[in-house]
């Protein structure tokens, strides 16, 4: 079994109809490329920088983090590679010694709004992301925005980089893609506006459904509530690949829910292209999505998000992976 897994890395991930797909891995420290590598990865599409800055006492510096981020832009050659700005807070702290107390950590000052309200931590990554640009295929993720403002803020943050950078005579790639995490409701409510300032988009579904379902994701007593097929956020998730598609700007989900083979055909159906996940999911998930039939799978995807009834999902999805 392990072995023909094995044997589909080198397997371009195309649907029956002739649909391709981009699988891509999440890495959370350079060593993981080889991982990525080895499962036939077509890109990073989510490199969690947070964990450069977590269990240490001082901020790694610009040169530290220059040296990283090259460092997985060189190993993946011309493949994407996707670097995710600063996500540091709740279930992300740098130390959780010295964590300030705070009631609701979750929904604190935490990942862009943190970097929002210290400028100078943020400004360093940048200019250490941007350099990094020079040296392979980088983008730049803003995760947990939740509005246009906060947008607008970071993309005036981006471009001061850039300037100090020109003043300096640095090189970096001037027409850095810049990206957004969709992972707060109110930011899969107004996708649009966001596919409209941003060239991509990607689908933070594991934080999507804490903040839709009020459940906290690191709370045991609650994760039985924690259900991806809850109508609700099913028709989050669809309702920002279709901004995306609309607008002709890239979607991918890079949640856990990507990973999982028995949700691939569903989110096809929900017309999403680009999934991105552990290493160690990639190969299952080709496998199903080589014998996934769009045109067979679409009317089954738009039952299951025409439904508000939770219990009807899971029967419908096994009928649809049935298919
Ligand atoms: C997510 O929220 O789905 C996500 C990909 O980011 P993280 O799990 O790092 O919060
Ligand atoms: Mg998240």
């Amino acid at each position: 079994e392990q072995q023909k897994l094995k044997r589909l890395k080198l397997t371009k991930a195309v649907t029956l109809d002739g649909t391709s797909i981009e699988l891509h891995a999440n890495i959370e420290v350079p060593e993981d490329v080889s991982h990525a590598r080895a499962a036939g990865a077509t890109g990073i599409g989510l490199y969690r920088t947070e964990f450069l800055f977590m269990n240490r006492r001082e901020m790694p510096g610009e040169e530290e983090q220059f040296s990283a981020y090259r460092s997985v832009a060189e190993a993946m050659k011309d493949l994407p590679v996707t670097i995710r700005t600063l996500d540091l807070g709740a279930d992300k702290e740098m130390n959780p010694d010295t964590a300030r107390t705070c009631t609701n950590p979750a929904l604190g000052l935490r990942a862009i709004r943190l970097c929002l309200s210290e400028p100078a931590i943020f400004l360093t990554q940048l200019r250490a992301i941007l350099r990094a640009s020079h040296y392979g295929k980088i983008k730049i993720l803003i995760p947990m925005l939740s509005s246009i403002t906060e947008l607008r803020q970071t993309l005036a943050l981006i471009e001061r980089a850039k300037q100090s950078l020109d003043a300096e005579k640095a090189h970096y790639d001037k027409d850095i893609q810049v990206g957004g995490m969709i992972e707060i409701p109110a930011a899969a409510l107004c996708a649009e506006a966001f596919a409209r300032e941003l060239d991509f988009l990607s689908i933070g579904t594991n934080d999507l459904i804490q903040y839709s379902l009020a459940i906290d994701r690191t709370d045991d007593t609650v994760s039985h509530l924690y259900n991806p097929l809850h109508p609700a956020v099913l028709q989050l998730v669809e309702m920002t690949i279709r901004a995306g598609n609309k607008l002709g700007k890239p979607v991918s989900v890079c949640g856990e829910m990507a990973g999982e083979a028995k949700l691939a055909r569903l989110l096809l159906g929900f017309g999403l292209r680009q999934f991105s996940m552990h290493p160690s999911q990639i190969l299952t998930v080709k496998r199903q999505i080589l014998q996934s039939d769009l045109p067979l799978i679409t009317p089954v995807a738009r039952k299951i998000l025409g439904t508000q009834d939770i219990d009807r999902v899971e029967p419908l999805l096994q009928k649809l992976n049935l298919q």
